[in-house]
């Protein structure tokens, strides 16, 4: 979602006649856009933060701007821990950013905004920005309104908004028409969009589905506790360009620690969706999110985090070790777990999930699969150039620069760690 909005916010200074330099010590304008939800975004941001302020202080002339969940949450504190900023922008006002820069670049003013009732922006022209790009996120909703207790989101990013179904299809037109090729759509949890009784979930990826030269549509990220089996269903349709890949965060094992957690779901129904999801698609890739180390996690309640990820056998997880968001409940809870104790479990967990990722790897080799070709492999060197597939695996393989944008077959030679090695099939 941050990476939708740094777009939204480059191509706003685009769009102002403004263009990108590469090395932050020759920028007029320099806005870093930050995130909030665990403690060590918010460490990095800092840090950041005190190294372009550095910049500030050789060349005062600079427009120095932060925007995104810390500048929400932190808002005119900001100001005294870093003198020299000139703007502060939440991230729900990213859509006046056009309008601010103006106060910004001719009248030289001190500039704080930060409003999480604003309406979500309006599409902008993707004029350019998107050029030489393949995959392409556009969020079909903004805020949150499940408030789980460690989660910041909903105070940092306001209620809960769907976007204009015709908003964000004509988003979607624009992209295509700059060569992106495959979508993603975004919300803190798609499952609740909603715009009319005619246009739900499952109505939109329907209606992304009818656009010419859209090869791909993915979303992220699904809340277990809103699944319908209406979208449950997209995923057997055939023909169909919804890729066969959910992100369905799941945070804990245990029912104790779930309820804690304010999910809204048991162990058994999460197993039970994943059950009926293989059901309909038996190739369906499944990712999720863990925490480790919520107040009052025990030994055995992190057991059952390891057993539910050895049952479900997750294609890869995105593992946490739990941290205080101010104001949150959750940060106000007794029985907190000791740093060393979350990092033994984080460690524990992410060597059974390498285990599980690398075999799960390894049983695709010799399969043909359609891979869309995105670019030079980020590793350099031989295989040159690398694309996901459908199941979202990163596949690494040899091929000439104008496949970049296509669909190819590639044989799976080897399965890695983090990767898959091919060849390509002609
Ligand atoms: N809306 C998504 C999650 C968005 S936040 C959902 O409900 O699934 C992304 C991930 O950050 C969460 O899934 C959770 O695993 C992690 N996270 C959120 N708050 C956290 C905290 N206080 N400490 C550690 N991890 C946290
Ligand atoms: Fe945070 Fe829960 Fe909302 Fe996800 S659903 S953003 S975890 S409050």
């Amino acid at each position: 979602m941050n990476e939708y909005d740094s777009d939204y916010l480059a191509q706003s200074l685009i769009n102002y006649g403004l263009s990108a330099v590469d090395n932050p010590n020759n920028a007029d304008i320099i806005l870093i856009n930050t995130c909030t939800v665990r403690a060590k975004p918010q460490q990095k941001a800092l840090s950041m933060l005190g190294r372009i302020s550095a910049i500030k202080k050789r060349r005062p002339e600079l427009i120095f701007c932060i925007a995104g969940c810390l500048a929400q949450e932190m808002g005119v504190r900001l100001f005294e821990r870093f003198p020299d900023l000139d703007l502060i922008m939440g991230p729900r006002d990213i859509g006046k950013f056009y309008e601010i820069l103006d106060s910004l670049i001719t009248g030289r003013k001190k500039v704080i905004i930060t409003d999480t009732g604003s309406a979500p922006p309006d599409p902008v022209r993707c004029s350019g920005f998107f050029n030489g790009r393949i995959s392409g996120n556009i969020s079909i909703m903004v805020g949150c309104d499940n408030f789980c207790s460690y989660c910041i989101v909903p105070y940092v990013r306001g209620r809960e908004i769907s976007r204009f179904p015709d908003a964000i299809l004509s988003e979607a037109r624009n992209m295509i028409s700059a060569g992106i090729k495959e979508i993603t759509l975004l919300g803190q949890n798609v499952n609740s969009y909603f715009w009319n009784k005619e246009t739900n979930f499952p109505s939109l990826l329907h209606k992304m589905g009818t656009l010419d030269g859209l090869y791909r549509v993915r979303f992220t990220t699904s809340h277990p506790k809103d699944m319908s089996d209406e979208l449950i269903k997209c995923f057997g349709e055939k023909e169909s360009i919804l890729c066969p890949h959910i992100h369905l965060p799941f945070q804990a094992g245990s029912n104790r620690v779930l309820e804690k957690m304010r999910r809204g779901y048991t162990r058994e129904k999460y197993m039970d969706l994943v059950y009926r999801l293989r059901e309909v698609e038996p190739d369906i890739a499944i990712t999720s999110d863990v925490m480790v180390g919520f107040p009052g996690e025990s030994s055995s309640d992190f057991e059952l985090t390891l057993d539910l990820i050895k049952k479900v056998q997750f294609d890869s997880l995105f593992s946490f070790k739990y941290s205080d968001r101010d104001g949150t409940l959750a940060s106000k809870m007794d029985n907190k777990v000791d740093e060393s104790e979350k990092v033994l479990r984080l460690g524990i967990l992410q060597d059974l999930q390498k285990q599980i990722t690398l075999g799960k790897n390894r049983s695709l080799e010799g399969k043909k699969m359609s891979v869309l070709v995105e670019g030079i492999s980020r590793k350099g060197g031989y295989p040159n150039f690398s694309g996901r597939t459908a199941s979202n695996k990163v596949v690494n393989f040899s091929c000439d620069s104008n496949m970049i944008g296509h669909l190819v077959n590639v044989e799976i030679k080897e399965g890695m760690n983090n990767s898959l090695k091919g060849e390509i099939i002609l």
